[in-house]
């Protein structure tokens, strides 16, 4: 049947949105079309590869550079109507992409059993939880086509309310505590734990071609309100052993870093000019805050959400010679 020829009607190809002259233009263009009646056309199906059972497609038809393809295989949803059958194993249109733009990554900052009971019968949730258990297990609390509550006001770059295009994944850690001067304190991943939380990643990303800038943690897109993953998650081995995410270059910042010591870094730093540079930049770079001129709240988490992803040795939210270089150095790499 699927090589075979069928019978299309032309009342069909009459709602198509193009105009009624380039619908007969195609038809007529269609070597096997011929008159069946009056007006039904054969044509010829197209052969698509498709996975054993066809439930999606195997090769990229479209350009997959815009992220418009049609490996589906994250949405073989279609529907059932009564007495019909919806047939999806051809003719797939090559103005298409996925919803799921951005990989958002998270800690619980609760237990495995909290965790588990907060994300399945509350108010928020994501797609996978991560347990913190050496064992082989991932679990999925919803189906990667529907939204998961795990963002909230969230935004990067154009985007705002990440849920409505993101994949959530929850780590259990217990997130920080605060030590008498103040400062965060927060717990380390396990090994087993951060290898399960990669190779998850890396499956969901390979499968959406969600690019580099658009791998995040929780506080990249919510730096006012959130810390999580924290400092402890290794985003530079994700990126280095993985090929996820973002990453600087070490020769580059160094460039940026020698440039910043050697010229009056320290007088300039708290001028207002140079403080909207550096808030431009990090909006330019993906970051929502207010251009204000002024080391404000709001900038000090900023560059705190910064560096607990880009800079996890020193999270204190001041602007450092080192900060300033990476943050150039990622500019220049991810603009
Ligand atoms: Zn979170």
């Amino acid at each position: 049947m699927r090589n075979s020829l069928y019978i299309i009607s032309l009342g069909i190809l009459m709602l198509s949105c193009g105009s009624q002259k380039n619908i007969k233009k195609k038809v007529a263009a269609k070597p096997v079309a011929t008159k069946v009646n009056a007006t039904p056309k054969i044509v010829e199906k197209p052969h698509v590869e498709t996975d054993k059972k066809g439930d999606y497609f195997t090769v990229n038809l479209a350009d997959a550079s815009k992220n418009d393809n049609t490996i589906s295989y994250g949405s073989i949803v279609d529907a059932k109507p009564a007495g019909y059958k919806v047939v999806k194993t051809y003719f797939p249109s090559l103005a298409q992409n996925f919803r799921q733009k951005y990989l958002i990554i998270h800690y619980t900052a609760l237990n495995d059993e909290k965790s588990i009971r907060v994300l399945t019968e509350q108010s928020v949730s994501a797609h996978y939880l991560v347990n913190d258990l050496d064992d082989k297990e991932i679990y999925l609390l919803v189906d990667e086509n529907k939204r998961a509550y795990h963002a909230g006001i969230s935004a990067w770059r154009k985007d705002k309310y990440l849920n409505d295009n993101s994949i959530g994944i929850e780590i259990v850690n217990p997130g920080y505590t605060t030590d008498e001067t103040g400062k965060k304190i927060f717990v380390p991943f396990p090994e087993y734990q951060f290898k399960k939380v990669a190779a998850l990643a890396k499956d969901i990303a390979t499968r959406y071609m969600i690019p580099p800038t658009n791998i995040l943690g929780h506080s990249d897109i919510a730096p006012t309100r959130k810390q999580d993953p924290g400092p402890y998650f290794p985003w530079e081995r994700l990126y280095k052993e993985y090929q996820l995410g973002m990453w600087y270059d070490e020769p580059v910042k160094q460039n940026f870093y020698n440039l910043a010591i050697n010229s009056d870094f320290e007088n300039q730093v708290n001028t207002s000019p140079f403080i909207f540079k550096v808030q431009t930049m990090l909006s330019d770079f993906g970051y929502d805050l207010p251009l204000t001129g002024a080391w404000d709240d709001a900038t000090k988490k900023t560059l705190e959400s910064f560096q607990y992803h880009f800079r996890p040795q020193v999270y204190d939210g001041v602007l450092d010679p080192e900060t300033w270089a990476i943050l150039q150095a990622l500019h220049q790499k991810y603009p």
